[in-house]
């Protein structure tokens, strides 16, 4: 009876080693690509583009919290692809200003996305998806527009329309109803069309020159205005010119933001904090061989 009952403890102890090692092999299966995505560092990509200083010590932040997320995410958020946010300013035709591209440019790279299956998404669904496990389609992309030119409405939404995507637009909110921008109906409209309408400051200053105070008012007074007028929190902000330094990063931060994005060329990847969200630069006579280019390769 005794001896039986040490055999079955025995037997049973066995079963359960047994089930641990297949367990313990399942998870190291399981674990493996996000330790072999995160190996794919960000740090030597870029400091071989022969970025700046600034750059540098953004490398060095995102190395932080590549840890950071290693240790804390589930792997199936350290496996979510990096998506190319397009940017643009005004969709019309203007000879020697690269900042407006011709309508047919645009009309040309958005059937192309198009036909290839891209599907445009959010930017709250990408950052929903990149920083909170949210999931994102097949072959995301997000379409950006800065400052708020009055053609994001008369061209570029016909246009969008057309292929099924939207947009997110970075609002000046001192340019608001100023001739050769956005009104306020053209801007609820946009809203209706599921567009997004976000902070990009009062006056478009150069962030990292402006004493505290005013980085301060710039950011809590455009993202007030906006919200009122439009009824819906901003939760989202570009820096113009692309410009900032550590305090701006945190006076963002401070102001109640949620993300920020960059004029720093690449995919946009949760390897990078929140604050330093790369995106790809579109511009008229790139080319559709550059446009492509740009949407194959993540560090282009
Ligand atoms: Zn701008």
């Amino acid at each position: 009876m005794m001896s039986k009952k040490i055999i079955g403890i025995g037997a049973l102890s066995c079963g359960f080693l047994l089930l641990a090692i297949v367990v313990g092999i399942r998870c190291y299966a399981g674990v493996k690509p996000s330790l072999k995505l995160s190996n794919n560092s960000s740090v030597l990509t870029l400091s071989s583009l022969g970025f700046s200083t600034r750059v540098s010590s953004i490398n060095q932040s995102s190395a932080l919290s590549d840890s950071e997320n290693n240790k804390s995410k589930p792997s199936d958020v350290a496996e979510n692809q990096a998506v190319p946010i397009l940017y643009y300013h005004s969709v019309a035709v203007e000879a020697g200003n690269e900042l407006r591209i011709p309508p047919d440019q645009f009309e040309a790279q958005m059937a192309y996305l198009q036909n290839k299956g891209y599907q445009s998404v959010s930017l709250d669904q990408f950052y929903q998806a990149e920083y909170h496990g949210g999931t994102l389609p097949a072959k995301p992309f997000v379409i950006t527009f800065d400052d708020g030119y009055v053609d994001n409405y008369t061209t570029a939404l016909p246009i969008l329309k057309k292929h099924g995507f939207t947009a997110t637009i970075f609002m000046v909110s001192s340019y608001i109803n100023g001739e050769g921008f956005l009104t306020w109906p053209q801007l609820t409209e946009l809203a209706a069309n599921g567009w997004q309408i976000e902070g990009h400051t009062v006056d478009h200053p150069y962030l990292s020159k402006m004493d505290a105070a005013t980085v301060l008012s710039e950011l809590k007074n455009s993202k007030e205005v906006l919200e009122k007028g439009l009824g819906y929190p901003v939760d989202f902000f570009a820096y113009p010119y692309g410009d900032f330094n550590d305090k701006v990063v945190l006076a963002v931060k401070n102001t109640g933001y949620l993300l920020a994005v960059t004029t720093e060329r690449g995919w946009a990847d949760h390897k990078e904090d929140e604050w330093h969200v790369h995106r790809v630069y579109c511009f008229a006579n790139m080319g559709m061989n550059e446009f492509s280019r740009r949407l194959q390769n993540p560090k282009y």
